[in-house]
């Protein structure tokens, strides 16, 4: 096969699959000219490593056309070395004495070796490999990706490894170094991980781009939050939030039918209420955006009137809140569980993170949980996390749970407390529950119960302090009538 190319790119068509398993490699070599002094490329590697084939060979031509000098290079077996392939050092251009053919069968005798020895993991859909490119230091990029490994696994993730590389600049092209992608695709292929979760945002470039070279599904930290949100969206303004939000971020992303545009769709990152309209050109992405606004409109005008059904209801509720990973539906199952504690039955009107309770000594409350507060939410999405929060309007009371054994406690709080007062109608009487208390070490705990000594310690995971739940939360609806009732009228 002849393929022509420009002086500075090559565009390989699709390759037949002449022969498949894991152990088998294409049955092709790649042989090109360089333009240039330099051997085999970055490029050229990573085309080896993708296509499987059984060399690349790069042959420098002189400006005045004449070879001058060729390199070659091979794929390795897994077990082999930290590297995928080998490079072969530069031969004069007339000296062949390489046997292209018996290097491959060895390969793939080795290959086979290989894999009976360690099948290779298929991949799955919901192993994700975790990505962070950025200027920061190595410590700051491991703490971001422990805080996305915390957002992965509350949108149903699992997490099989991570990748850090810190550059100078941020590349606008590819968010990657092409060796690095290449380093990505073996981890990913070991592990058996289907998707990439970056860190940050893409650009739409970077997105197209790197979704073109791999082959796995590619999102970022913008669309896992967007996902976990599509995922608590309860009330119809919150879901039409949502899809606001996820039709926002996807429009310009969209560019024709692609691979980069199948990756978008379906499964994590395109769930939920917007998932069949991902599919929608951009016309059709325009109209249902203007369609979302107007019902947005006509809800806020009705919404004085829900309010009013809503609290004839009677139930008094309580919505959990809190940063993602503090407890929350930990403490939301651990009540639900401990029967001695209250009686739990699933409301059939509100949706799964709804509980309806009686504790003991009172009446019955509804409990619900709501999606985390995110650390660095991306500004696009706030309107879409307020969404997911309707509740809150209605609630009660709010209990605040916060992780006691997090570093950054205090700050958390206050940054919780703020988005509260930001965004609340009305003061709502609140609780504020230290979880994890099983992970506090004493010191701490002498502090923090003499600065808040309001607060409840509990441990969702032991059990510890929860008997005592009720009755705060029984104490601040009493409260809460008296502070209502003189606005009764
Ligand atoms: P949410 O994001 O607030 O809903 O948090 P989760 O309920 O999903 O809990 C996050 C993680 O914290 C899980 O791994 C829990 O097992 C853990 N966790 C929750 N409560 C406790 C606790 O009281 N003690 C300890 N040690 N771990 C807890
Ligand atoms: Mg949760």
């Amino acid at each position: 096969m002849v393929f022509v190319g420009k002086a500075g790119s090559i565009l390989i068509p699709e390759l037949p699959y002449a022969r498949t398993g894991a152990e088998r490699l294409r049955g092709l070599r790649l042989l090109h000219p360089h333009l240039t002094a330099d051997g085999v490329s970055a490029e050229d590697l990573m085309d080896m490593l993708f296509l499987r084939l059984d060399a690349v060979i790069a042959l420098c031509v002189s400006p005045k056309g004449n070879p001058v000098q060729w390199q070659s290079a091979h794929l390795l077996p897994h077990r082999a070395a930290d590297k995928p392939y080998h490079v072969e050092r530069p031969l004069p251009w007339d000296r062949t004495e390489a046997c292209f053919a018996a290097t491959a069968a060895i390969l793939e005798t080795e290959l086979a070796r290989d894999a009976a020895a360690a099948p290779r993991a298929t991949p799955d859909a919901s192993h994700a490999l975790l990505v962070s490119v950025a200027s920061s230091p190595q410590t700051v990029q491991e703490r971001n990706l422990d805080e996305l490994a915390a957002l992965a696994g509350t949108a149903g993730l699992t997490v099989t490894g991570r990748i850090i590389q810190r550059v100078k600049q941020i590349n606008a092209n590819l968010i990657l170094g092409k060796g690095k992608v290449a380093e990505l695709e073996v981890q990913a292929l070991q592990s058996g991980s289907a998707m990439l979760v970056l860190d940050g945002e893409l650009t739409p470039a970077q997105l197209h781009n790197l979704s073109d070279i791999t082959e796995r599904k590619v999102i970022d930290r913008t669309q896992l939050i967007l996902d976990i949100f599509a995922q608590h969206a309860v009330t119809k303004t919150g879901k039409l939030q949502v899809e606001l939000a996820q039709l926002r971020y996807t429009q310009p992303r969209i560019v024709g039918k692609n691979r980069a545009m199948d990756r978008l769709m379906g499964g994590i990152g395109g769930r939920g209420p917007g998932e069949t309209k991902l599919e929608t050109d951009r016309r059709r992405c325009r109209e249902r955006t203007t369609h979302i606004r107007k019902e947005l409109e006509q809800i806020h005008r009705q919404r004085s009137l829900t309010r009013n059904r809503r609290s004839q209801k009677g139930l008094p509720s309580a919505a959990l809140v809190g940063y993602t990973n503090a407890g929350k539906t930990t403490l939301l199952n651990m009540l639900t569980h401990s029967r001695c504690l209250v009686q739990n039955k699933l409301f059939a009107t509100l949706d799964t993170t709804a509980r309806r309770m009686r504790f003991p000594s009172m009446r019955e409350i509804i409990i619900a949980d709501t999606v985390g507060f995110i650390r660095n939410l991306p500004n696009e999405l706030r309107e879409a996390f307020r969404g997911t929060l309707e509740e809150l309007e209605y609630a009660d009371i709010l209990i605040h749970v916060a992780d006691a054994s997090h570093p950054d406690l205090l700050q958390q709080i206050s940054a919780v407390e703020s988005i509260l007062s930001e965004m609340e109608v009305r003061p709502i009487p609140r609780l504020l529950v230290f979880n994890k208390w099983d992970q506090v070490s004493p010191t701490t705990k002498a502090g923090l119960a003499d600065a808040f000594a309001h607060a409840l310690p509990v441990s969702a995971k032991n059990g510890e302090g929860l008997a005592l739940l009720p009755e705060h939360i029984e104490r601040l609806l009493t409260r809460r009538q008296d502070t209502q009732y003189p606005h009764a009228e």
